[in-house]
Formats: structure tokens, sequence, C-alpha cells
């Protein structure tokens, strides 16, 4: 679809919001406690925030919960019976106000989770979603959305992408049939884009991510991991905060006869990831842990999946205990 360029008003952007929220749940970014940002169903439009650099956790979540249930099940004394999750029940979504890092991640999602058989648990939360993004006009020195091929105004993944103005205003990008629903609904709230000033920040380029691909292919042996691993005490962290990590487990809960079968976030830094039952573990340090992390979406995503693993949000780096920081060394590993 062509993009269309509008203007929305700010004092507008409390009606769009209000208008959507009169029959879809809304999912926006607020402060928290100790100076964090987190995202929360329903927020009063007042308490939403659109100066926010990153929040500590991704939006991923709204497509692939932390903790999902799959199945749950009877066991009689000669039969089971088994009751699927009924996926119409999951609501309409209104994602406002993420970053294009994260809207770009649910396209890497949808390359995971839709790559041979498509997971419908994640295919149902993406069609039942409208993602309205938001330019960056803050950055620090953890983003690198610049080395990924994205930038602080990439439209990848939002159906409406906001873009501050210098005026206070927004340019609301139109990218999708979605979008395009939204406008015809609500056109009263939108304006002729005029050309005006957007306020963006800059992001610096690091590394060339297609470099750093090449040269991972001949860097499985290289004593690079070992050295840059030493101090990862494999929390899993990592995983956790990104928007692109989409390891599970999957577990049977059950009390009685009545049980459940549900899958949670997983991840390759925990040791216990791929230990075998037999006792073996292919990958028995934590330096083959952490080479899997990056090989997975530096390497191996873009030859499966023709996308890069990462967006370049910075998360990781910023959670960890021990500083690992992931953009210091894909530029290293540019060279190696
Ligand atoms: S957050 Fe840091 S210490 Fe924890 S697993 Fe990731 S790289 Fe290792
Ligand atoms: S690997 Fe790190 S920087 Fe890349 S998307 Fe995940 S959390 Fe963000």
């Amino acid at each position: 679809m062509e993009t269309t360029s509008k203007t929305i008003r700010k004092h507008s952007l409390e009606k769009l919001y209000a208008s959507l929220a009169e029959n879809r749940k809304m999912y926006a970014p607020v402060a928290e406690a100790d100076n964090r940002i987190g995202y929360k169903y329903n927020p009063d439009f007042s308490e939403v925030i659109f100066d926010h650099i990153q929040s500590t956790l991704s939006v991923k979540n709204v497509v692939f919960p932390r903790v999902e249930n799959v199945i749950f099940y009877t066991n009689n004394k000669n039969d089971s019976t088994v009751t699927d999750v009924d996926l119409n029940k999951i609501p309409e979504v209104v994602l406002w106000g993420a970053h294009p890092c994260d809207t770009a991640a649910y396209d890497v999602l949808r390359s995971i989770f839709c790559w041979d058989t498509k997971d419908e648990f994640f295919a149902k939360r993406l069609e039942k979603l409208v993602v309205i993004g938001l330019a960056c006009h803050k950055s620090d020195a953890h983003c690198f959305c610049t080395s990924v091929g994205l930038s602080p105004d990439s439209t990848k993944g939002s159906d409406i992408l906001l873009v501050p103005l210098t005026n206070g205003d927004y340019k609301a990008e139109i990218l999708t049939e979605k979008g395009n629903r939204i406008l015809t609904d609500f056109s009263g709230l939108f304006e002729p884009y005029q050309d005006e000033e957007t306020k963006l920040t800059h992001v610096e380029q690091q590394f060339d991510h297609k470099q750093v691909t090449q040269h991972l292919k001949e860097a499985f042996e290289n004593p690079f991991w070992v050295e840059n691993s030493l101090r990862c005490i494999g929390c899993g962290a990592c995983a956790y905060v990104c928007p692109t990590c989409a390891c599970f487990d999957i577990q049977d809960e059950a009390k009685g006869k009545n049980g459940k079968r549900y899958r949670s976030w997983d991840s390759c830094g925990f040791g216990l990831f791929t230990l075998h039952t037999s006792g073996h573990n292919p990958r028995e340090v934590q330096s083959q842990r952490w080479r899997q992390r990056i090989l997975h979406k530096f390497s191996y995503m873009p030859e499966r999946n023709a996308s890069l693993g990462c967006v370049g949000c910075g998360r990781c780096s910023r959670a960890c205990p021990v500083d690992m920081n992931i953009a210091e060394q894909l530029q290293a590993l540019q060279s190696i």
C-alpha cells in the first residue's frame, strides 16, 4: 500500500486514543518506579508518555506472552479429553507509542513463528493487533538501530507511525490497511501534512551487519567467544528483555485429573536449555551459549529466515548485570 502522510495535532492525539479505547484494549508506555518505563494495558491518556528512550521490557509479550496456555486436558481412567484454547477470545489490542526497533521486531518474530508452519497463537494475536509506532527523538549510547538496517523513523511493523514535529504536533504516516481504516474512521482528527519539520534523534552506525554475518561464517572455533563471555553468568536477562528472542519451553501442570500444557519464555543462555536427559549437554560451557546467541541472530537467521534476529534496541546491554555489550562485540566481530 502506498504511504499517506498526514498531520495530527497534539490535542487530537488524546481524542484518537480515547476513540480507539472505546472498543479495543490499549497497550501504552508509562513511567514506573525507579525511573523505569513499562507498557501497561488501558492506562489513562494522562499517564501515557511520549518522550521515553526505551522501556525495560520489550512489547513482544503482546504477540508472544511470557506464559501462554496451549491446551487443557482431563485424564480419566480409560480415556483423556483435550480442550483447545479458544483463540477467538484473544482481544483486539492497539499497541500505542512503541518505538521503531520494537515494531520492527514483530517482523522478526513473524519470520520465526510463521517460518514453516504458522504458529496459530502468534498469528491470531498479530492479526488482532494494530500498531501505532512512535519515531524516536531521543536515544542513548546503547541504541544501534542504524547498524542493523533500521532507523529512528523506520516504518517496519507499524500500521501508523507517529513522527514528532518540532512544533509539538505529529506527522502520521499511514502504512497499512489497518492504519488506513483508522484514518477513515477518524478522518476529522487528521489534517494534510504540510512538510513541517520533524524532530528525530541521530543514532551513529557502529558496524556493518552484512560484514558481521560474513565474518561469522568462519568464526565458530575462534577464541573470541571464550575471551568475550568469561564474565557472562548465564542469567538469561538478555533474552527476557529482548524483543526478538523467541525460544520457549513447554510444560504440563496437573492437579488430580485436570491439567494444562503451557509454553513460557526460555533462553539459550541457560545451561539447562540444551541439557539432554542422558546428562550430555552439547553446549556445556557459557561461551558456547553466548556464541549460539550471536550466531543465531546474525548468521543462522539471515540464512534461514532472510531476517536478522536483532533490531538494535540495546536492551540486552542495558540489562546485563556484568556489562556484556552486544554492540561492542558485534563491532569487534566485524574485523576478526
Ligand atoms: S544478561 Fe549478561 S550475564 Fe546474563 S546471560 Fe545475558 S550476557 Fe550473560
Ligand atoms: S539482541 Fe539485544 S539489542 Fe538485539 S534486539 Fe535483542 S535485546 Fe535488542
